[in-house]
């Protein structure tokens, strides 16, 4: 398979796509981004790269931290994480109050930003300042030491972020949270906006298409079973309450975020990302979506 052509066709043929998704606003310093950007990257376990279209270009990478932000406390908790948080798809949107009541405070699944915040608060209670461990995470994993928060989008968040808040409040109030709210909303919105190029989201996604070790930075990240969790969680919660649509048409793990990008990862072959700021009415990347497709169906890969 000549990887490079796929995506420099695929760069061409998702053009008409650009223009048709919206750049998420209910955080207004997202907003500002504009929707017919795109670029993707395919990082190998041989050690090969490719990238097409703005592949440089850092982006917020929002809810694709969740990915790593459980990699890294699931690696210290282990089976003990599932007393606080589910694993089962939610088909409610990413930011959803609804189910948290009946359910006692125990979010569906990590992903959603109910049980994003309690892995935050969870990995506070082991790292202390959380957010800055998971950046040191992603600068090993990516090769890159200039990755850095964005500031600017974390306060635009801090701000606008009423319905987190009130997430966190609630499970608080169902003694799921442990950690002072305000603490643990910092630095979920600090995770939320570190800003990464596709380039290192691919290469950072390489431990988990390698069985939990990186062969970037050489670290045995999770176990082989672990990596296997990650990678399952992604798949069926990893893309808002659209994953039985990403697994229908993209047949890979994914994890989206309202930034826009997508990391999608192949099980002992590939990780692959994506970035186009305009998202469908679900809060996924449109063109995102529609490159993996083509991706996945044109080369006959997938975990299916
Ligand atoms: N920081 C965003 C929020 O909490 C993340 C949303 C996302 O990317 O899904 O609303």
């Amino acid at each position: 398979m000549d990887i490079q052509q796929l995506i420099d066709d695929i760069a061409r043929d998702i053009i008409p796509y650009l223009s048709a998704g919206k750049p998420a606003d209910y955080i207004p310093a997202l907003a500002g981004e504009s929707a017919t950007q795109f670029a993707m990257a395919v990082s190998t376990l041989d050690g090969q790269h490719f990238h097409t279209g703005l592949a440089d270009k850092r982006f917020s990478i929002q809810s694709i931290s969740k990915a790593f932000m459980l990699a890294q406390t699931l690696a210290q908790t282990g089976e003990a994480l599932w007393q606080r948080v589910g694993k089962e798809p939610s088909g409610n949107p990413f930011n959803s109050l609804v189910q948290l009541e009946y359910e006692h405070g125990i979010p569906r699944n990590p992903f959603i930003n109910a049980g994003a915040l309690v892995v935050t608060d969870i990995a506070i209670s082991q790292q202390g300042d959380s957010s800055a461990a998971l950046r040191s995470f992603l600068r090993e994993e990516s090769g890159e030491e200039a990755l850095d928060f964005d500031y600017v989008i974390a306060s635009s968040e801090a701000e606008h972020g009423h319905r987190n808040a009130a997430l966190a409040h609630f499970m608080k109030s169902c003694g799921n949270i442990g950690n002072p709210v305000d603490q643990v909303l910092a630095h979920y919105f600090r995770a939320c906006s570190l800003r990464m190029s596709v380039r290192e989201l691919a290469r950072a996604g390489l431990f988990l298409a390698n069985h939990g070790a990186s062969p970037i930075s050489g670290q045995q990240r999770l176990s082989r079973s672990q990596a296997k969790q990650v990678n399952a969680i992604m798949l069926t919660c990893g893309t808002y309450d659209a994953a039985g649509e990403f697994a229908y048409r993209v047949g890979l793990p994914c994890k989206s975020g309202v930034g826009g990008g997508i990391l999608a990862i192949l099980p002992g072959k590939m990780s692959i990302a994506v970035w186009s700021p305009g998202l469908d009415a679900r809060g996924n990347s449109l063109a995102g979506l529609e490159a993996l497709d083509r991706f996945t169906t044109r080369s006959g890969q997938s975990v299916f």
